[in-house]
């Protein structure tokens, strides 16, 4: 069985505490590896590790930073085959998906080579008589993310390259699910001409995460994963007075109107809904139709095209529609979920119930399940499903619809279908969500805007990647400056007024 390690001043180092996870390959059930769990001692040596290097790093020119970046997007593109299929083999998404995860961090590594336009300071040339001003953006220190396991390329490339452009050092926790490609990045990383120290990987549960938000020396805090623990972790966080920025989970609607083209809406709907499994926080759960017949045209379009989709492991090869979900628990949770739906007297259009996958009867598999007459009482609307379930609630206007999406707990996305532009543009100025789609499904901004949910979908006031990361990772200091002109007045002693 292979053993894990964690990834220490540019070096894999084995765990001491004794505790280890299970690392399953979803598609067979199988584990296949074990992750090292570190304790509080372990966790707060790699955080002193990284103290020490940091500020070395902290005072290398910007340019000198983002040419670490540019190789290790140089690395990436080498590496990109076997990074995609370690990510498959780990969590159970298709090859070219997994490639779409590595792909979208390595967005965000190309967007922080900008780091030393992204941290330039303002400058006020005359701000009183012989008096100038200036503010500067420094590194905040050693910071930290904790990442889910969804998007284990993806999510820790959003922390750590900004992170790591503006001169901190970065303690990563990836998830103890599929925890492997993180270690690989943080070797390339190193490969890539990273000083030791300043990316530490240190895989772990609670108890490191829990060494991550009390000790002093973590001076901000990044998180992504599911609600109640980015509630957890923000209060505990800022309790302890560090910046801190949670994303959480999500349940994203999709209204069509009547106007939408049914065909474009029921492909969108198919690939949000069911892509990566539903494993996705940008998935689309629920769809809105505005009015009856809307909603009957789109069953009858849905149907045919859930049906054909094809189940399997990555290595069926790429025809593949999604994989396994990650590990039984959250199997048996989508299963009891959809258990609640059938009971609670939903419609299920489509049973994916008792999928069976010769030869792979161990691995996580579960079926296409599609809900009609879904009502905003049931689990299955409340609750992140977080599986290959849509449900479909319908409205019979537009402003029902709106109220769907708006009044749920969740806003991290959401995506209207039609041809109105007057509609569209609506919905986008009054929704209540982060992240909104015009007849885009998944409307994931790029690397250069930001990304962040509204609502229960995220805590703290700044979002992830663009300028908002490099304002979140870094602590703005202002200057006044006054040359001897100045000094010849002798000593002051009021506030000095700018005139
Ligand atoms: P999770 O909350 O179980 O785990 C996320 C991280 O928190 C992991 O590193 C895990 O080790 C750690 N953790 C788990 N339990 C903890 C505890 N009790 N105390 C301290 N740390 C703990 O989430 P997950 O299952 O890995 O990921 C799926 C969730 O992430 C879904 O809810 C999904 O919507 C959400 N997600 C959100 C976004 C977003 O940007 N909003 C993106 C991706 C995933």
């Amino acid at each position: 069985m292979q053993e894990l390690t964690h990834y220490i001043n540019g070096a894999h180092v084995k765990g001491t505490s004794g505790r280890f996870a299970d690392v399953f390959n979803p598609a067979t059930g199988e584990v296949q590896a074990r992750a090292p769990l570190a304790s509080t001692a372990e966790m707060d040596d790699a955080i002193a590790k990284a103290a020490a290097a940091q500020p070395a790093w902290a005072a290398t020119n910007p340019q000198k930073r983002g040419r670490v970046l540019m190789e290790m997007v140089r690395l990436i593109n080498r590496d990109m085959d076997k990074l995609a299929e370690a990510l498959s083999r780990e969590h159970g998404k298709t090859l070219p998906d997994a490639k779409g995860d590595v792909q979208r961090g390595l967005e965000v590594v190309e967007f922080c080579i900008g780091a030393p336009h992204l941290l330039k300071g303002d400058y006020t040339d005359g701000a009183g008589p012989g008096i100038d001003m200036y503010s500067m953006r420094q590194a905040l220190g050693v910071v930290a993310g904790i990442t889910p396991f969804n998007f284990p390329a993806m999510i820790p490339m959003w922390k750590f390259a900004p992170a790591i452009a503006c001169g901190n050092a970065f303690i990563l926790k990836p998830s103890e699910r599929d925890p492997s490609v993180p270690l690989m990045l943080a070797e390339l990383m190193t490969e890539a001409g990273l000083p030791d120290g300043i990316l530490q990987v240190v895989n772990g549960d609670k108890e490191a995460v829990d060494a991550i938000l009390d000790n002093d020396t973590i001076q901000a805090v990044g998180f992504v994963g599911s609600t109640p623990i980015a509630q957890y972790i923000y209060s505990r966080s800022t309790a302890n007075g560090k910046r801190c920025q949670c994303f959480g989970g999500a349940k994203n609607h999709m209204i069509i109107m009547p106007d939408a083209d049914m065909d474009q809406a029921a492909d969108a709907l198919v690939g949000a809904g069911f892509g990566a499994a539903g494993e996705r926080c940008m998935a689309i759960s629920v769809a809105v139709p505005v009015g009856e017949e809307t909603a009957d045209k789109l069953i009858e379009k849905l149907v045919p095209r859930i049906e054909k989709l094809k189940v399997g492991p990555y290595t069926a090869g790429n025809d593949v529609d999604y994989g396994p979900v990650v590990t039984a628990a959250a199997k048996a949770n989508i299963e009891r979920l959809v258990q609640t739906g059938v009971d609670q007297g939903a419609e299920l259009v489509v049973d994916g119930r008792n999928f069976n996958l010769q030869g792979y009867e161990d691995g996580f598999f579960v079926g296409p399940h599609l809900f009609d007459r879904v009502t905003t009482d049931m689990d299955i609307y409340k609750t992140e499903i977080f599986g290959p379930v849509l449900s479909q609630v319908r409205a019979e206007t537009y402003e029902e619809a709106l109220g769907y999406a708006m009044d749920h707990e969740y806003g991290n996305g959401t995506a209207i279908f039609t041809r109105d532009g007057d509609t569209a543009r609506d919905f986008a100025s009054r929704i209540n969500i982060g992240m909104v789609g015009v007849n885009v499904p998944i409307p994931v901004p790029l690397a250069y805007h930001t990304f962040g949910g509204w609502k229960k979908s995220g805590f703290g006031d700044l979002n992830q990647h663009g300028p908002d990361a490099f304002r979140f990772y870094t602590r703005t200091k202002t200057v006044t400056a006054r040359w001897p002109s100045g000094l010849k007045e002798g000593g002051e002693f009021h506030f000095k007024q700018m005139d």
